[in-house]
């Protein structure tokens, strides 16, 4: 098992509960993200211990691909997911992101954003905004143009466990007082459409909108549904998401509970609550608590879990 050491990030709308609640060693009280599972050049975790200690998992993804189930001339050049838990303390901005075909013109050859948000934790009346009421993309480009944005914007009340899946080109934001642990694929293009006039460092964040405009969907389809998936072969779990850039599950063990690897693949897991020991065909356990991210290689068939843990699992490639 590989374990990573997050990477965070301080935002001016974040907080300090990645410390209260998850006990990380913060930079200020206003860290809004952890990078938990991240090979990006803005954030590449560095392995925790073993025999990779101190290397970062760019590093690891391209020196040591049958960790990975790789071939040699395998095309997927960078490693495919990136996992973060968010500690939304104000809102975060209204935004979008583009798909692969738009990232890959307009961003270097960057990937687009699907991404899904598992909700871990909010206060009571917690919302967040996903989607748009404009019916043709003209009345969104009124909208936006004349600052209707309590019109524009789809907002909808969510709960601790509830999960979202948000498709590239929707619009969307994080709103105060919520802690998620979201699963993208490994990309950081943000469109930023509005930001509520905020000042960082006494200037406004820079806003996106001429490709926002591209790239967001009108009409929003709310009842555009998403495949869950089958759950784990196993023990008691659930599906949450089945895509083609990944599929996502959650684990809530209580005592002990094996899994199958359905997917033939590396996993990534992450403890939201509890702890616990983890071991991979039987092999020796591993202690594990809240916090703790890492990756089981490719290669196992099963893992087993002991203790009263909840887990977040994804893999690459759902479909
Ligand atoms: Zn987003």
């Amino acid at each position: 098992m590989i374990r990573l050491k997050p990477v965070f990030k301080e935002m001016v709308w974040g907080g300090n509960r990645l410390r209260t609640e998850f006990g990380y060693d913060i930079p200020g009280e206003d860290t809004g993200e952890c990078w938990a599972i991240a090979a990006h050049k803005n954030g590449d975790c560095r392995i925790d211990g073993g025999k990779y200690d101190g290397r970062t998992l760019s590093w690891l993804w391209k020196n040591e691909p049958a960790l990975f189930g790789r071939n040699d001339g395998s095309k997927e050049e960078i490693f495919p997911l990136l996992v973060k838990i968010i500690d939304a303390k104000k809102d975060l901005s209204i935004q979008v992101h583009p798909d692969d075909e738009y990232a890959y013109e307009h961003e270097n050859g960057a990937k687009g954003k699907t991404e899904c948000w598992y909700i871990l934790d909010c206060d009571p009346g917690a919302t967040i905004i996903i989607g748009h009421n404009a019916k043709s993309h003209e009345e969104l480009e009124h909208m936006i143009s004349t600052g209707n944005w309590g019109g524009l914007l789809r907002e909808i009340p969510i709960k601790k466990g509830d999960f979202f899946q948000i498709f590239p080109g929707t619009v969307h934001a994080i709103k105060g007082g919520t802690m998620i642990l979201e699963t993208q694929q490994n990309s950081d293009v943000t469109y930023r459409v509005y930001d509520y006039g905020r000042l960082q460092n006494g200037k406004p964040r820079e806003l996106h909108i001429d490709k926002s405009l591209d790239v967001i969907r009108a009409p929003f389809d709310p009842d555009a549904g998403y495949e869950r998936g089958e759950a784990l072969e196993g023990s008691s779990n659930e599906a949450l998401v089945r895509c083609d850039p990944y599929r996502v599950w959650h684990i809530r063990c209580n005592g002990s509970g094996i899994y199958r690897n359905c997917m033939n693949s590396f996993m990534l897991c992450s403890v939201t609550e509890g702890e616990g020991t983890v071991s991979t065909d039987g092999c020796s356990a591993e202690s594990v608590r809240k916090g703790d991210h890492f990756i089981l290689p490719y290669g196992f068939e099963s893992f087993s879990l002991f203790g009263d843990i909840e887990m977040i699992c994804s893999a690459p490639g759902g479909l």
